[in-house]
């Protein structure tokens, strides 16, 4: 307290000593020049003038002095030097007396208010008249001069300068309890003599302004539960003493009071030098202590957000994720202690820590989050060109959080933060795990997608973690948030940042071609159900067509849920780009090098080839009877046959639907001739189900028996318009009596097991 004055009063004291001081410098130079003009000869003027000049370099020292002392130690060397300087002066003079007792009588009373203590008035006093004595002395005075010297000493130098420093002193001591007293009534709750609110973020601020780097620090934020009751039902004396009872438990188990606050009516706010796991301790400590209090109708309660200082992070949103954490508590049924989210990411500005380090762990309500990586594999490439982060939750003693209760809707739960964390963790994971060259898939809501400055964030985060957005892949996920016109907007914004953009599991749920049209992924993810779908009856695989599909509008295609080698076969086969799935490698925390899974694709292309040569040879064998019944149908017409009789043979196989000729212009020429393939009870086509309506030019094996004429073509499996099943046609270009013309017939190719052409 003494010494708090004492640093006040040296706040205070020091302009005031720095003009009189200064100014008397200049009244020293005064005298110094009025001794010049009396012609007796004087001390040397060097002499005086250094005198001079050590005066001024101690004015100038004086806002420098930190300590009390120091200023103590720089007024009594000053006195002396002026002394020093003042009998130099007045040497050789025949009556020095008149030049030096003003000063001697006035030096002590201008300088008594200035010191700051009494044992600095006292030694300052004692040390100036034992110096000017000892420098008087040896001088040649009368008795009268002596009488009149210490007169004026003793009448009225010495008690003006007592009164003065001490009425000074006192005035000032006064002033000091005064304002501190006014200062802890500004700083303090009256009802429970914690800091109120203002004070506690002032000095709350001011903590974390002087942390020391890597110093730890968290806020615990608390609301009293159904106050408002106790106050209702019980009356407000009731509530206060509450509040009273509260803030003694506060103070009780926190020994740095100062730290403790009632910031708010039934709120408090404990600042803290501990970590997270440290303060959420502290805090299940103070539920428990709380909870012991009685209140009439049953015992206190309250509820608890802890957070964590981050880097950077004001104390004011250190507060504010602490309060996030309480809104939980309360929302969770009260009586609880709730920990902070994690990441807030305004706040990452920082570099993530050393890439070397253990994977990173993010605090997410009672569990950490934590990334898995699945590997993505270029299959004409064969090898690993990126890899799928994937958000895990952990408990403390490592058990995992089943995806059920991390992702389950919570009536707090802002399902975007989730989004934002896990973005955060991977790209810290990332910076530590991934391979130089691989892209890096990371899943994003829609509604986070379309987010207002998102991009820019991620953007920050993804350069923040090491990496450029160029080797980011952003999975947009398969979700309500985002209408089509706002992610094709924000597709276009995260393309300008360098990001890829994929369309996660299409093929399922809300996915559609438009979406797919309008938001222009550089890639699609097919849904791993896609892979194993097949087409009605025949059993064929829908992936290939899909995938050529999807390759004209520009995307590449990569397939989930590759899980066996059947499937894997099938996706290089298809045409796929890029594979994901088991089989080739299962979600890890750690990135493990590509080991036997080349191999695996190797064997696919292999099994693809052989396949393909046998299929090939199986599906010509099937067709050759066909062909070669075609030809001699088309040599009967040119013979002059009947329609009927020239196809005749052709119409009893067992595949055949119909047998038909076109005419140059693609129409068909006379009745087609039924097979035992044909079908009367095509019920759903029958508006399309008659053939001598239509116009056949465009088909494709009108086209290529025109481009072959004479030889019987055989078309690509193709679904027939008139019986809604898949077929295959054998036509052939002839010239007839009447023209050009093209004979076909047209096969039933829906039973299973039938040879399929190569490639499709
Ligand atoms: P919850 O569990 O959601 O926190 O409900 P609650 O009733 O505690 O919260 P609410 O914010 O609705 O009510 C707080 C009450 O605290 C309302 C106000 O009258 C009372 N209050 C605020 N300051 C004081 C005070 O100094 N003394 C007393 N006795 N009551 C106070
Ligand atoms: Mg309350
Ligand atoms: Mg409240």
């Amino acid at each position: 307290m003494r010494e708090r004055f004492h640093q006040r009063s040296l706040d205070h004291q020091r302009p005031l000593s720095l003009v009189t001081m200064g100014f008397t410098v200049v009244a020293f130079l005064c005298t110094v020049t009025a001794r010049e003009l009396v012609g007796a000869p004087a001390g040397p003027l060097a002499y005086r003038l250094l005198c001079a000049l050590l005066l001024a370099l101690l004015v100038l020292a004086i806002p420098r002095a930190k300590s009390t002392a120091l200023f103590g130690a720089i007024g009594v060397a000053y006195e002396l030097v002026l002394i020093a300087g003042l009998v130099l002066n007045a040497k050789g003079l025949a009556h020095p007396l008149p030049w030096l007792l003003p000063a001697f009588v006035v030096i002590p009373i201008c300088a008594a208010p200035l010191w700051l203590t009494p044992a600095h008035f006292v030694t300052g006093s004692v040390v100036f008249y034992a110096a000017a004595i000892a420098l008087l002395r040896g001088k040649a005075h009368t008795p009268e001069v002596d009488a009149a010297v210490w007169t004026w000493l003793i009448a009225i130098g010495a008690p003006t300068a007592v009164v003065f420093h001490f009425g000074f002193y006192r005035f000032r001591r006064n002033h000091f309890l005064l304002e501190s007293q006014l200062a802890q009534l500004a700083a303090t709750d009256p009802l429970t003599g914690l800091q109120n609110r203002r004070s506690f973020v002032k000095h709350a601020q001011g903590r974390l302004e002087t942390l020391a780097p890597g110093a730890q620090i968290s806020a615990i934020f608390l609301d009293i539960d159904s106050f408002k009751s106790l106050n209702d039902r019980f009356g407000h004396a009731v509530g206060d003493h509450a509040l009273f009872q509260v803030a003694q438990v506060l103070k009780d188990a926190v020994a740095l009071y100062p730290s403790v606050s009632r910031i708010g009516g039934e709120e408090f706010a404990l600042l803290l030098d501990n970590d997270l796991t440290g303060a959420l301790q502290i805090a299940e400590r103070l539920r428990l202590d709380i909870a012991a209090i009685e209140r009439p109708d049953g015992h206190l309660t309250a509820s608890f957000g802890v957070a964590e200082h981050r880097r950077g992070e004001s104390f004011m949103m250190l507060l504010d994720r602490a309060d996030e954490a309480l809104l939980r508590a309360k929302q969770t049924g009260r009586n609880r202690v709730c920990a902070e989210r994690a990441l807030p990411f305004d706040a990452l500005q920082s570099p993530f820590g050393d890439p070397s380090a253990d994977p990173a762990r993010y605090r997410w309500e009672d569990f950490y989050l934590i990334s898995h990586f699945q590997p993505l594999y270029s299959l004409s490439h064969q090898k690993q060109v990126g890899f799928e982060a994937l958000l895990r939750g952990e408990h403390d003693d490592g058990t995992l959080v089943p995806p059920v209760v991390m992702f389950a809707p919570k009536p707090s739960s802002d399902e975007g933060a989730l989004d934002r964390a896990s973005h955060a963790v991977h790209l810290g994971n990332a910076r530590r795990a991934l391979p130089g060259d691989a892209w890096l898939f990371l899943n994003i809501l829609p509604s986070t997608f379309v987010a207002e400055g998102y991009a820019d964030q991620l953007t920050k985060i993804v350069r923040a973690a090491g990496l450029e957005p160029e080797r980011v892949i952003l999975e947009i996920l398969e979700s309500h948030g985002g209408s089509v016109d706002e992610m094709s907007r924000a597709a276009a914004r995260y393309r300008q940042h360098g990001f890829l953009i994929a369309v996660d599991d299409f093929g399922a749920g809300q996915s559609n071609l438009d979406r797919l049209l309008r938001i222009r992924p550089d890639l699609v993810k097919l849904d791993g159900e896609l892979i194993r779908a097949t087409t009605h009856g025949t059993q064929q695989p829908i992936l290939p067509k899909l995938v050529s599909l999807l390759h004209q509008a520009g995307m590449l295609v990569v397939v989930e849920g590759v899980e066996t080698a059947d499937e894997l076969i099938l996706a290089v086969e298809s045409n796929v780009d890029f594979a994901q799935g088991y089989l080739l490698g299962r979600p890890a925390a750690e990135i493990a090098p590509p080991d036997s899974v080349h191999r695996q694709i190797d064997d696919a292309f292999d099994v693809i080839a052989q396949g393909r040569a046998h299929q090939h040879a199986l599906f010509e064998s099937e067709m050759e009877p066909y062909r070669l019944e075609l030809r001699r149908a088309a040599d009967g017409l040119r013979a002059g046959a009947m329609m009927d009789d020239a196809f005749a043979l052709l119409a009893t196989f067992k595949r055949c639907i119909s047998c038909f000729i076109l005419d140059d212009t693609g129409r068909q020429i006379g009745h087609e001739v039924r097979g035992p393939a044909w079908c009367e009870d095509a019920a759903s086509l029958q508006p399309v189900a008659n053939p001598r309506d239509a116009r056949w030019d465009h088909r494709p094996y009108f086209r290529n028996a025109v481009l072959l004429p004479g030889e019987a073509v055989t078309s690509n499996p193709y679904l027939s318009l008139a019986s809604g099943r898949p077929c295959i046609a054998v036509t052939l270009a002839v010239q007839l009596a009447s023209g050009r013309c093209v004979l076909g017939v047209e096969l039933d190719w829906s039973a299973r097991g039938l040879p399929w052409p190569a490639g499709e």
